[in-house]
């Protein structure tokens, strides 16, 4: 079996539709237009490992079949990249297991500032929270029988990570992939990219840079999320180059 890549979430930070917005793709009928926040899993061989917990963790795997997840791992400590945490409470009772959180040292240390509660030890708090097994992200990890690839992108000041497994790359919340990146990122078979709106960010691709990088790194196919209520699904794709398509809620990318 290959590798699966699953869209749990395609929108920004806010969601599509957005609280209170009237506007033509927040009130969409298109269920594409309908984004919940941005993480994504990887499956392979039988074991699904997260990439971030997204506000809606709980209802995004009960929308796409997810039964267990068997570790997590975090592109950056941005609350709607984490604060879906709690729910893999599911998976320590499924599994049996203290659940396994990769995460770099300055995201593991917001972790523990922000779920401050599942990290210590509370006789105040006994139950129902989240058993987590901590590990320092720091290269390329195995998990479950294939390596797992940290690949280094800047999020404006801030750098974070994307992953790859496979010829599939996953890469939200960035708006530059320096240089030394460039080589992990060859021979793709599908890229997932950043790409949040038509107007410029200072810490998010918009769609032309979006649209450049991606024909610079070359996947076969490129698709975008963490997408703002300004793009419109269907009439955004009818305005990108072949092989580029927005993502949506749901999309799986299947690769050998
Ligand atoms: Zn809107
Ligand atoms: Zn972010
Ligand atoms: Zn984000």
């Amino acid at each position: 079996m290959g590798v699966r890549l699953t869209i749990l979430g395609s929108g920004t930070s806010h969601g599509v539709p957005m609280i209170g917005c009237e506007c033509a793709v927040c009130m969409s009928d298109d269920p594409h237009d309908h984004r919940t926040r941005c993480s994504a899993a990887f499956t392979f061989n039988d074991h699904t490992l997260l990439i971030d917990t997204a506000p809606e963790l709980r209802l995004q795997c009960l929308a796409n079949d997810i039964r267990v997840a068997h570790g997590v791992a975090y592109t950056h400590h941005h609350a709607d990249h984490v604060v879906g945490l709690d729910d893999v409470r599911r998976f320590n009772w499924l599994l049996q297991a203290a659940f396994p959180v990769y995460a770099e040292a300055p995201t593991m240390t917001r972790l523990r500032q922000m779920f401050e509660y599942a990290f210590v030890n509370d006789p105040t708090y006994p139950s129902a929270k989240p058993e987590l097994d901590p590990r320092l992200l720091d290269g390329p990890f195995a998990f479950a029988g294939r390596d797992v690839i940290p690949i280094r992108i800047m999020h404006g000041p801030l750098p974070v990570v994307g992953f790859r497994v496979g010829a599939v790359a996953y890469l939200p919340d960035c708006n530059q992939i320096p240089s030394g990146s460039r080589a992990a990122l060859a021979d793709l078979d599908a890229l997932v990219l950043d790409a949040l709106r038509i107007r410029p960010h200072p810490t998010h691709f918009n769609l032309e840079q979006a649209v450049e990088t991606a024909e610079q790194i070359g996947a076969a196919r490129t698709y975008f999320t963490h997408i703002a209520h300004e793009l419109g699904h269907a009439a955004t794709n009818a305005s990108l180059p072949t092989g580029m398509q927005l993502a949506y809620d749901g999309l799986r990318i299947e690769s050998d």
